[in-house]
């Protein structure tokens, strides 16, 4: 085991388009320990996606390293950094993603599936994760039939549901009114703590942030 789960080393990303070219990140570092919970700040426009998209492995930096537990993301083919995010992080998006036509059960049993566990131990653990959130009553709800919040707390549980080392969250409350927010939001740190997951949680929120382990500062393309 390597001393930190996650480390960021040197990540710069540009965009370029017709009009010119914007670099969003340019030498960003950053250490995550096993089980710490850590806060991303910064103000909309400043590169917090693009930070969380290249930690998941979702995307390539331009330059720069991403390492998980001591593997350096960059080197491995892309079949290596499919199973290395399938093992390791779990992403939660501001906008839930559920699969519309499958209920909230369905919904955190599916990428248990995908990884090789079979439907009945898929479907113990998305109960465990539903009756932490408060959501055991709503496991066979479309998501349609489920509150914003629900939808939101169901996405979460879906995103913790192959045991992950690393959650990556992205605003996971942004699209939500305040009261219920703040409810959901403790609600994450709670699961998070008790399953021992590491976090980092992008918000522009200071009240939200100031929950967590620690706070990191995104700006001009850097991390402080
Ligand atoms: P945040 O999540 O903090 O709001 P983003 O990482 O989404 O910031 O975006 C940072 C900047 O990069 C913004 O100005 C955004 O418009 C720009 N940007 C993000 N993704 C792309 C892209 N795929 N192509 C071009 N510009 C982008
Ligand atoms: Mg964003």
């Amino acid at each position: 085991m390597s001393e930190y789960l996650l480390s960021l080393k040197a990540l710069c990303r540009t965009y370029r388009s017709g009009e010119g070219a914007l670099t969003v990140l340019n030498g960003a570092e950053l250490t995550l320990s096993r089980g710490e919970i850590v806060a991303l700040v910064a103000p909309s426009g400043s590169g917090k996606s693009t930070l969380l998209h290249l930690a998941g492995l979702l995307e390539k930096p331009d330059a720069g390293a991403v390492i998980i537990d001591g593997r350096n993301a960059g080197e491995l083919n892309d079949a290596a950094r499919t199973a290395m995010r399938l093992k390791y992080i779990g992403f939660v998006y501001q906008f839930h993603h559920l699969l519309a036509e499958f209920t909230a059960l369905e919904n955190i049993s599916i990428p248990q599936m995908v990884a090789g566990v079979t439907q009945t131990r898929a479907n113990q653990r998305s109960m465990e994760l539903l009756e932490k959130f408060g959501l055991a009553a709503r496991a066979s709800h479309l998501p349609g039939k489920l509150s914003g919040g629900e939808k939101q707390r169901v996405a979460i549980a879906r995103a913790l549901a192959n045991n992950p080392s690393l959650l990556l969250a992205d605003e996971p409350t942004g699209n939500l009114d305040v009261t219920t927010s703040n409810i959901v939001f403790e609600e994450l740190l709670h699961v998070v703590r008790s399953e021992n997951t590491a976090a980092l949680i992008a918000t522009h929120n200071p009240d939200l942030a100031a929950r967590m382990d620690r706070r990191i500062v995104l700006r001009e393309g850097r991390l402080a």
